[in-house]
């Protein structure tokens, strides 16, 4: 009798440990990607954000390209980040302007990729 109410207990006790360390590990995956949001610009997967690539180039008025040049950070450390000189492509019959930045810090580079808005 007395092991039957022990193993009771020892079961309640094992669920209640399990919980808990199941929602440790839940609570720690929200809170590291809640960081990452936090710090903006969101560092961007190569090939996958906006102006990553000339197939996501970013469209956007000489004003908006003027911006973007100047508020670039670098994707490692976050130091703001230098422009450096332009460069040209043609991507699906579209001249494509290319911003390229490096990081006075890590020497990290990036480069957007922008096509100027046609009225
Ligand atoms: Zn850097």
């Amino acid at each position: 009798m007395i092991w039957t109410v022990l193993g009771t207990i020892g079961i309640a006790l094992a669920t209640v440990i399990l919980g808990v360390l199941a929602d440790r590990r839940w609570s720690l995956l929200p809170r590291k990607e809640t960081l990452i949001a936090a710090g903006k610009p969101r560092p961007l997967l190569p090939g996958h954000g906006p102006g990553e690539a000339a197939a996501t180039a970013i469209v956007g008025s000489p004003g908006d390209i003027e911006r973007l040049r100047r508020k670039q950070r670098c994707p490692r450390c976050r130091t703001e980040m230098n422009a450096i000189a332009d460069d040209r492509v043609t991507f699906d019959d579209h001249e494509l302007l290319v911003l390229r930045f490096a990081c006075p810090k890590c020497s990290a580079e990036r480069s957007v990729y922008v096509r100027r808005q046609t009225a």
